[in-house]
């Protein structure tokens, strides 16, 4: 097919009688999914395993959007999503589970932070723990009287001030609170709402890794569905009689359509919507931000770090340059660090060369290793807020939003058109569990059996 300009296609979109649609209590013939990432591929499952045609729509040239496997370096690791968080109930782990994978328990008792080139003590370590804990509260508290203006950061300096901890063990705890907080948003605490802090529910159980990597899981949603690659979808037009999604060269008509597509796309206006969508929908894609999380993966010669600490960090005056690493040699059984930067660390950190990184990741580790450290023989990072097909790493709820936000973004629009992805889950938003459940949540509201059990 010729190409058409941006412009074209729009129009054409907009004026093509749109395919006889089969009426609403029937099931539809034809559901096109926008995003082959866990939601799109989990929604594309279920409504293909109720019989339903569909076709899945990628901009990339591969599957999983987030969960991105990387094999550069000589064996599987991923530079998106890696845990499974708490497997009990889990969907995701359940996959794993019925596909035997192999997986790797990350112990978070095995957490060291360093200070001046040492390990903490065991009674400090237990100190800087119990006051975490404490601290905690104190914020939940705080939480009760909140404005949905309020940011989470003065909050946290009253409960760290409460404490009444100063030097090593006043950086730890501030390093404690980078890694459990703006580490996991990928946001500093002023970026952060007071009114949403730790609203989102966590399911119970160890938090696995996948040794063989998260694209397993991925590769077994996909069996047998039809996904075309490398077809970015630039407008979506929905009528009373279906829908028309337009891709750079192609027109694809359908029933319905579920669109996947992350916050941090919709947010650019990456997709056109004909019509617009309602403003409860817009409004909620406004109010709710992305996160930043970036990855850097390395492998040594020899390891210079402790054999069991599963992760381990370098107490910092400022909390916003807290590097956190986690040891993969018991996963990959090689000698691999993986570095993940958050929030401000991790925006910087698209903005510098390969060079830059390698060095801000190692001056960080000879802080605490001396030097025994050496330079990776290969590394590889990411830059997910550079991605033109994500925008950011995850969703977030800054000062100004509510969790409502993510509610409004589970409502179906016209019954044509159904939002997924982590960023409509209001239980588990960020995660890869919340966004296979907000996927096979769309499916049954595509097949009209509503989203309670979802
Ligand atoms: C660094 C990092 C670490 C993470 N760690 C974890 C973790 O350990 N555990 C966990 O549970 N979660 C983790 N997450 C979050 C998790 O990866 C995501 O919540 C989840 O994968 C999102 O899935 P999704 O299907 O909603 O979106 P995506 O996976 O982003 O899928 C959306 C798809 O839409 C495609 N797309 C975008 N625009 C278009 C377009 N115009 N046309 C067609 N296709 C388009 C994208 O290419 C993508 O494939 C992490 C995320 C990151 C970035």
């Amino acid at each position: 097919m010729a190409m058409h300009s941006r412009r074209d296609l729009l129009r054409w979109a907009a004026a093509l009688p749109l395919a006889p649609f089969a009426g609403r209590r029937r099931a539809p013939a034809h559901v096109v999914v926008v995003g082959a990432g866990i939601a799109g591929l989990g929604a594309a499952r279920a409504l293909a395993d109720a019989g339903i045609q569909v076709t899945v729509i990628e901009a990339r040239n591969r599957l999983g959007g987030r969960i991105l496997t990387d094999r550069s370096l000589g064996f599987p690791i991923d530079l998106g999503a890696a845990w499974i968080h708490g497997i009990e109930n889990n969907p995701v782990a359940d996959l794993a589970l019925k596909a035997k994978l192999p997986t790797f328990v990350t112990d978070y008792g095995s957490f060291a932070i360093y200070d001046s080139g040492k390990p903490l003590s065991n009674d400090v370590a237990t100190e800087v723990d119990a006051a975490f804990a404490a601290l905690w509260e104190d914020v939940l508290r705080a939480k009760e009287a909140a404005q949905t203006r309020d940011t989470l950061e003065p909050a946290f300096l009253a409960a760290v001030k409460n404490t009444g901890f100063e030097g090593a063990r006043k950086r730890a705890l501030e390093a404690t609170i980078a890694s459990a907080v703006e580490t996991e948003a990928g946001a500093n605490l002023s970026a952060l709402g007071l009114a949403a802090f730790d609203e989102d529910v966590a399911f119970e159980g160890d938090d696995w890794l996948l040794p063989q990597g998260y694209a397993a899981i991925v590769d077994g949603l996909a069996q047998g569905i039809t996904v075309r690659l490398n077809e970015p979808v630039k407008s979506i037009a929905y009528d009373d009689k279906g829908v028309a999604v337009t891709t750079g060269t192609s027109l694809i008509r359908a029933d319905k359509v579920v669109v996947t597509i992350p916050l941090g796309v919709l947010k650019k206006g990456g997709v056109t919507f004909i019509p617009t969508l309602p403003e409860a929908t817009r409004k909620a894609i406004q109010q709710l931000n992305m996160g930043i999380l970036n990855k850097v993966a390395m492998i040594y010669d020899q390891r210079f770090w402790p054999e069991e600490t599963h992760s381990f960090l370098q107490a910092k005056e400022n909390r916003s340059e807290v590097i956190e690493f986690f040891n993969f040699d018991g996963v990959v059984g090689r000698p691999v660090l993986v570095a993940l930067l958050g929030g401000k660390l991790g925006r910087e950190l698209e903005s510098i060369g390969p060079k830059a990184v390698q060095d801000l990741v190692t001056n960080e580790l000879r802080a605490m290793f001396g030097t025994s450290v050496t330079t990776p023989k290969r590394f590889v990072g990411t830059r997910w807020l550079g991605d033109p097909w994500s925008r950011g790493s995850y969703s977030l709820v800054p000062p100004g939003a509510t969790m409502e936000a993510y509610d409004a973004l589970s409502v179906p629009v016209a019954d044509r058109v159904y939002l997924a992805g982590e960023h409509t889950h209001r239980k588990h938003p960020s995660t890869v569990h919340g966004a296979l459940l907000s996927g096979r949540r769309a499916a049954a509201q595509v097949l009209g059996k509503g989203d309670e059990e979802f």
